[in-house]
């Protein structure tokens, strides 16, 4: 694995009972082509390589939470012919950990999980990694120039209750799945959220309020997000409240030793499955029997290929033949945006609980968005993250340390913040492996036609990632339930093909 190391290990929970799904997918995979070993999972003989010639069953491109969520449920399965192709020296994709002093860690990527966020939990859970809550308790600080607002905050996003029902109540009208495929979506998928905000009467204070949910949830401002998309997130949390609060709320809950946990631990498992620093160029033949997956350091060969990795991420891969022209537009066409710049501010404690703030600072410019309380649960440290806007830091790691520092001293009034003991930045927009967070969709482009190529499997190939998510596509949840399905998909293609070779033979 790369130099990444697990977090501290985690509160063990109870291991859940067997599934009836689990048993198919064995049932499933030893059906499967004929080729699946009985050998228990964490033993048996190693992945087949590219250099003795030989065709894998599945080929994974990408060691995110999708590429090793499939991966481990093949594995499971009792499959053990086939191998994850991952790009990077590391595993995790848009989840990272900064690591700390004393082993502690902060979360670079993704971290939050939320009430109905189910699939990754689950995986929490038989991973044996623990949760805990984010600390809001206290009074957060809203900047705007020089003026300065201190506020209870309570981890509730505060906004007109008869909006907020409102909004709720039209979120709740769309279908559950797939939204956009419903006849009445395309009239909300022509306006934006700021039209329709525009329709309604909103304070100033709320649409600012608007303006922030949307820029952290998406990346962009309101005028850029579809009302269709706005809604079809509220959808999937339950509510506005459930989407974009802290409390009870999809920013709440924590991985112990970070999201990267996960991946680390799947991947620690699965050993020479996975193949670090890989990265796939070109995928030939995909219409084939046997289809070609092209990295420098060689090729591989594989009956199914799953496809981990965003619409965006697979525009730049060459395909051959050529994919369908639906396929190819939705991958060109697909928004990218850097994600943000997150930073984590260490000190010795967090001090700012007992002065009565969280951490929390708002800020409508300027370069922090937001920051928040990141310490250890047990608060052996105090750690305040941020997301910052790139642009508008110094280049030089010591001056931005220096602006942060500043930023945070001045909003809650503290000298303390002036001496961090470390500072850490990850910048989302650098990773060429990385091209988005929530991908956030303009108006028009979920009801373009496009969208049943995200989904629409061709040949041997077979689309993953968070953005192929049934639910909470563009978070952590949606990548897990992806892996889970290519999985599927995957093996019910190996059962067919052995089905059909038994019958000719
Ligand atoms: C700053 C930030 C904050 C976020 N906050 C949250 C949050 O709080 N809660 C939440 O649920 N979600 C959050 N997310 C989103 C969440 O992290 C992602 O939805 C999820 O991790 C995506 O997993 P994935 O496996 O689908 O894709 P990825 O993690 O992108 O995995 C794709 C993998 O493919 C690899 N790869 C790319 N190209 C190639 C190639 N050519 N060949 C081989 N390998 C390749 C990549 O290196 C990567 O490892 C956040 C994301 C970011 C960036």
């Amino acid at each position: 694995m790369g130099a990444d190391a697990a977090g501290p290990r985690a509160h063990p929970a109870a291991e859940p009972p067997d599934s009836g799904r689990r048993r198919w997918l064995q049932g499933a995979a030893v059906m499967a082509s004929g080729l699946a070993a009985t050998a228990p999972a964490g033993a048996g003989p190693r992945p087949t390589t590219q250099g003795d010639g030989e065709v894998l069953d599945v080929l994974i491109i990408g060691a995110g939470l999708a590429g090793l969520t499939a991966a481990r449920d093949l594995h499971r399965a009792g499959n053990r012919r086939f191998l994850v192709l991952e790009a990077r020296d590391r595993v995790g994709g848009r989840t990272l950990n900064h690591q700390l002093r004393d082993g502690q860690i902060s979360e670079a990527g993704g971290q939050w999980i939320g009430p109905g966020q189910t699939a990754v939990a689950d995986l929490a859970r038989e991973l044996e990694i623990g949760t805990f809550k984010s600390d809001y308790r206290g009074r957060g600080v809203y900047c705007m120039g020089s003026g300065r607002v201190v506020e209870d905050t309570h981890g509730l996003v505060d906004m007109d209750p008869k909006l907020v029902a409102e909004v709720d109540a039209l979120a709740r009208s769309l279908r559950p799945v797939r939204p956009w495929a419903a006849p009445e979506a395309a009239a909300l998928d022509k306006l934006s959220m700021a039209d329709w905000l525009a329709s309604r009467q909103v304070s100033e204070q709320d649409l600012l309020t608007w303006q922030f949910a949307s820029v952290l949830t998406m990346g962009t401002s309101l005028a850029q997000v579809s009302l269709l998309q706005y809604l079809s997130l509220i959808r999937y949390a339950g509510g506005f409240q459930t989407l974009e609060g802290q409390k009870d709320a999809a920013q709440e809950t924590r991985f112990i030793g970070g999201s990267q946990a996960l991946s680390l631990r799947m991947a620690e498992a699965l050993k020479d499955f996975v193949r670090l620093k890989t990265p796939v160029t070109r995928i030939a033949h995909w219409d084939q029997p046997v289809t070609e997956v092209h990295t420098p350091q060689g090729v591989f060969r594989a009956r199914r290929v799953i496809v981990a990795l965003s619409p965006s991420l697979c525009h730049r891969l060459a395909f051959e033949p050529a994919l369908p022209a639906d396929r190819q537009r939705l991958q060109r066409l697909w928004p990218t945006h850097g994600p943000f710049a997150k930073t984590a501010m260490v000190y010795r404690e967090p001090f700012w609980f007992a002065k009565g703030y969280n951490g929390q600072i708002g800020c409508v410019d300027g370069p922090v968005i937001w920051s928040y309380d990141n310490s250890p649960p047990d608060q052996r440290l105090g750690v305040i993250n941020a997301f910052v806007r790139i642009g508008e830091m110094p280049g030089d790691p010591a001056a931005a340390q220096h602006l942060l520092a500043t930023i945070y001293a001045e909003a809650m009034q503290d000298q303390r913040f002036l001496a961090p003991l470390e500072f850490h930045l990850q910048d989302w927009g650098q990773e060429p492996y990385t091209l988005s967070c929530v991908p956030p969709m303009a108006p028009g482009f979920l009801t373009s036609g496009l969208m049943p190529a995200l989904t629409r499997n061709v040949g041997s190939l077979i689309w993953s990632g968070t953005e192929t998510a049934d639910l909470w596509y563009g978070y952590m949840d949606g990548a897990v339930r992806s892996g889970h399905t290519a999985a599927l998909v995957a093996l019910q293609a190996l059962q067919t093909l052995h089905a059909g070779r038994e019958v000719s033979a």
